[in-house]
């Protein structure tokens, strides 16, 4: 391999270098030697691999950069991790592996190169270049990796029954890698995960969900969400989703798979790199709630009325079984849900300015994302429909936009504060504010006044009238 092509080719002279003074072989390892030879430049971590003690080296390369960087050391792993030129570098001794059954954290030993490359999961990740003089640059392939890098297959080093069963968040790995790369799990390899999909249990629900993370971040999240539906591990893991697959027909009405229907509109919302995460996994829950609502009503049909509702409702358990964070994303994602259904409805019936100004001033700036979502949410394969959607999309999408430009009501203020009320009344805080301040509110939404001060002080003079107040 030639590694002077390598962004960091100054740090793998400075590691060769201190392995030959410490007398340790060293290796790059893992990831970065994957989307190296995949001709990705970048990478997020660079794992260095030594026949020895991982600190030791971190230590000894640390002293010839400059300025002189700080080494975080993990004493229990015998690892250490610097930061050069912005990468981080990670230093880690090499080891031989052993399980116990209940745990899939192992006992370690100091081991060989090739005890170190046994124990990775997957052929493309136990990929290792020297570091060493004497055979500097060479690539070390004891498990056809490079021949699964081209052939696009993700497969396990040693028996893929036992290397999931040893340690199964490998499963989740496998998943995510293969969405990510858009790679082919093997079929061997496959079936050991359908075969150990319960052993996913041992696993911390932290670490699955930082795979499944990385699998809604991906640019097409289906490939995984179908993956880990035909492993068995979706059920496991959210078994909401797997509620919705299939197809009811009745008197010849048919509603479609909304299983499959989540996963075109995660797709779709996918499109998009910058999308957030928590956008994502409203589109992933937005439908959730149809397995609750679904009727079937003679002569209209199938109806999954309020399911936006009753999915909001299901949020805030699975954020907590899946321990998700519980402040603003749990929020916006019970939000976008709620709200979900809400731009179709009112394009149904003929929208009106007040319904487009109280949707403005119930999503605020989430607004756009809500509109992302609807757009999201037309699978239909009907190319009329679809374009039909779409057009009345973007026409409430217009007068929203005519709308807050007049109104401003987008990050809402009341033009009339507490304290404003207070003064002109000569009045201590009490009921009756808050009774004022939401007429005002009410009647600006409805469009009775526009939203400015002065109107909505004469407003406020009237309404304490009627409640018994006077201005002093
Ligand atoms: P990326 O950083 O892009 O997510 P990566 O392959 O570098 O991908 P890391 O989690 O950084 O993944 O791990 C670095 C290397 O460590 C992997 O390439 C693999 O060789 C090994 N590895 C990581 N986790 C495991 C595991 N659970 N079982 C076996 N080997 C693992
Ligand atoms: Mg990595």
């Amino acid at each position: 391999m030639n590694l002077s092509f390598a962004i960091y080719k100054k740090i793998f002279r400075i590691i060769s270098f201190s392995s030959q003074k410490i007398k340790q072989d060293s290796y790059v390892i893992g990831g970065y030697v994957r989307d190296f030879l995949l001709g990705k430049m970048e990478s997020e971590d660079l794992d260095i691999l030594t026949i020895g003690e991982g600190i030791k080296l971190a230590k000894e390369v640390s002293k010839y950069i400059k300025p002189y960087p700080k080494i975080k050391i993990f004493k229990r792993f015998g690892t250490a991790m610097l930061i050069y030129e912005k990468q981080k570098i990670e230093f880690v001794g090499s080891r031989k592996e052993s399980y116990h059954f209940s745990s899939r954290k192992p006992l370690i030993k100091l081991g060989s190169l090739q005890d170190d490359q046994n124990r990775r999961d997957f052929t493309i990740n136990a990929l290792a270049i020297s570091l060493n003089r004497y055979n500097y640059g060479e690539l070390i392939d004891p498990f056809g990796g490079i021949y699964d890098l081209k052939k696009k297959i993700l497969k396990t080093p040693l028996d893929s029954n036992i290397t999931y069963s040893d340690d199964p968040l490998r499963m989740m790995r496998a998943i995510r890698f293969a969405t990510q790369l858009q790679f082919t799990i093997e079929e061997y390899s496959f079936k050991s995960i359908q075969k150990n999909k319960y052993r996913i249990n041992i696993v911390s629900i932290e670490r699955i969900i930082e795979e499944f993370n990385k699998i809604l971040l991906s640019n097409k999240p289906s490939i995984g969400l179908l993956l880990l539906y035909k492993s068995g591990l979706l059920s496991i893991i959210l078994p909401e989703l797997t509620l919705l697959k299939g197809i009811e027909e009745k008197n010849g009405y048919k509603h479609k798979d909304n299983f499959y229907h989540t996963l075109q509109v995660v797709d779709n919302i996918s499109k998009r790199k910058k999308n957030s995460l928590w956008l994502r996994w409203a589109a992933l829950l937005h439908d959730i709630g149809k397995v609750y609502t679904k009727k079937f009503l003679p002569k209209i049909g199938w109806s999954f009325h309020s399911h936006e509702f009753v999915g909001s409702k299901m949020v805030s358990n699975i954020f907590q079984r899946l321990r998700l964070p519980k402040g603003f994303p749990m929020k916006y994602v019970k939000k976008i849900i709620q709200y979900s259904y809400k731009p179709i409805a009112l394009i149904e019936n003929n929208i009106s300015d007040s319904a487009i100004r109280r949707l403005l001033f119930d999503l605020g700036e989430d607004l756009e994302d809500l509109i992302k979502l609807c757009i999201a949410d037309i699978t239909t394969n009907n190319i009329e429909k679809k374009s039909k959607y779409k057009k009345n999309i973007y026409l409430l999408m217009e007068r929203i936009k005519k709308l807050e430009k007049k109104d401003r009501i987008k990050n809402w203020k009341s033009p009339i504060s507490g304290n404003d009320i207070m003064k002109v009344f000569h009045i201590d805080p009490c009921k009756k504010i808050g009774i004022i301040k939401n007429f005002i509110k009410n009647s600006i939404l409805e469009g009775k006044i526009s939203n400015e001060f002065h109107s909505a002080y004469i407003l406020m003079l009237q309404k304490g009238e009627e409640l018994g107040l006077k201005k002093k």
